[in-house]
């Protein structure tokens, strides 16, 4: 994990006043090194693997995962699955981004908008907030369909 996103999480754990236990930081480290958000499960079977493997019980897991959530340091991303995904807040890892949700299989996949297409959200997005008396401080989009695999 880059040190500037530990630095970024650990300073958001403090001004919310939770402690960065060592299963709150693996959990962040496990979310750090995904490339795409993870379902609980898969979160506890990815600590088991990689450098310094570790068994995450299920119910620390659950519960700490809510905690970072409500801290701010993780995202839910709700999809038509029986599983919710999570991943590192962007405005701790600095990178915008919207994903693929693939509703028969509920894969998820980061992906980046093309420039000038974000721009023009942005840019959009500025005038409804203005319109509506809005202040709006982030935005979320993802694209909802049918991966390749599953309609194969
Ligand atoms: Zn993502
Ligand atoms: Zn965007």
């Amino acid at each position: 994990m880059e040190r500037s996103v530990l630095q970024a999480v650990l300073a958001r754990l403090e001004y919310v006043g939770l402690r960065p236990t060592a299963t709150r930081r693996r959990l962040v480290e496990i979310l750090a090194r995904a490339a795409a958000p993870l379902t609980v499960p898969e979160i506890i079977s990815a600590g088991t693997s990689g450098p310094a493997p570790v068994h995450i019980p299920a119910s620390s897991a659950y519960r700490n995962i809510v905690h970072l959530e409500r801290a701010g340091v993780v995202r839910r991303i709700v999809t038509s699955d029986l599983h919710a995904r999570f991943e590192l807040s962007e405005t701790l890892t600095g990178d915008h981004h919207h994903h693929l949700v693939c509703t028969r299989c509920g894969r998820v996949s980061d992906i980046a908008l093309p420039d000038q297409l974000e721009a023009a959200l942005e840019g959009t997005i500025d005038r409804i907030g203005r319109d509506l008396d809005f202040d709006v401080t982030e935005h979320r989009l993802d694209l909802v369909g049918a991966c390749r695999d599953c309609r194969r």
